[in-house]
């Protein structure tokens, strides 16, 4: 059918830009009704605004997902203005590499602090819903944003590629222990995507690797990531797609 999710609410985190963005729209195109967590409320607004425009359901919560109290709260809104959470996908990361002699420490806890402890904020606050909208309704979905950092090797991403490599280890980890409760647990790991990721990139040597690549190969785009995300959402309840990379065809 045109609108394989309907019924179903969703939760995208990182959803004021880039890869999360494009795929709480698609996912809301799709029939799910959406709910969009970032900072930024501006632009979570105009999301909204356009989701609902196409015909859609959206709920703006601005949140820190590095705080836990917060990530709950943003649970609770969910559970009481939209019935509760059967798919999230845990998506808000940074990526900031440099080599690791510059000691730039301020950096690596920036990214553990989101891709690795946030990411289980949204797991601890979500997962009771995932489990009971399973039980009620057949399916739940835990989709997790990694890397193929998470399997390649590249110099002066480690702090960022071992963040990812805990994303899709756990995620496997976590399908035996939710498979069983109907929840399908999946890693996604996507080379290059085009969003605002590589803006905050500080390191002259990384930012020239990436301009240089950017020349000689095409990125994906976040649409590529969404039709990936709703196309695992979409398979019948018995199809867990556990892991999958996406690669731009041009990248080695
Ligand atoms: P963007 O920078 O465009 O998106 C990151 C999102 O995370 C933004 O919506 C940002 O919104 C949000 N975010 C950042 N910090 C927080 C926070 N503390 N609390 C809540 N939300 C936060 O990059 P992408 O779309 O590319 O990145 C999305 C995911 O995709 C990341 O996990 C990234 O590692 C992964 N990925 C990206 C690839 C790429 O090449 N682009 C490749 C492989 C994986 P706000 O600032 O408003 O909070």
């Amino acid at each position: 059918s045109a609108t394989p999710l309907a019924g179903r609410v969703a939760v995208v985190t990182g959803a004021s830009s880039g890869i999360g963005e494009a795929t709480a729209e698609h996912l809301a195109s799709l029939g799910a009704k959406v709910a969009v967590l970032a900072r930024r409320e501006d632009r979570l607004a105009d999301l909204v605004s356009r989701i609902e425009k196409n015909g859609g359901t959206a709920l703006a919560i601005a949140v820190d997902v590095t705080d836990a109290q917060s990530v709950r709260a943003a649970a609770d809104r969910v559970k009481n203005d939209l019935g509760g959470a059967d798919l999230v996908f845990n998506n808000a990361g940074v990526m900031l590499p440099a080599p690791i002699e510059e000691l730039a420490t301020d950096q690596w806890q920036r990214q553990i602090d989101l891709n690795v402890t946030g990411l289980m904020n949204v797991i601890g606050a979500f997962v009771p819903q995932l489990v009971q909208a399973a039980a009620e309704r057949g399916v739940g979905d835990l989709i997790n944003n990694s890397s193929i950092a998470a399997q390649n090797i590249y110099p002066n991403f480690a702090v960022y590629a071992g963040t990812k490599a805990y994303v899709t280890h756990l995620s496997r980890h976590l399908r035996t222990e939710l498979g069983p409760k109907k929840v399908r647990v999946s890693a996604i790991e996507p080379g290059i995507v085009g969003t605002e990721l590589q803006s905050h990139v500080t390191d002259a040597g990384a930012r020239e690797w990436l301009a240089g690549s950017k020349e000689t190969m095409e990125w994906l785009t976040s649409e590529d990531i969404a039709h990936t995300v709703g196309f695992l959402a979409s398979q019948p309840a018995r199809v867990n797609l556990q892991q999958v990379t996406i690669m731009p065809t041009g990248q080695p």
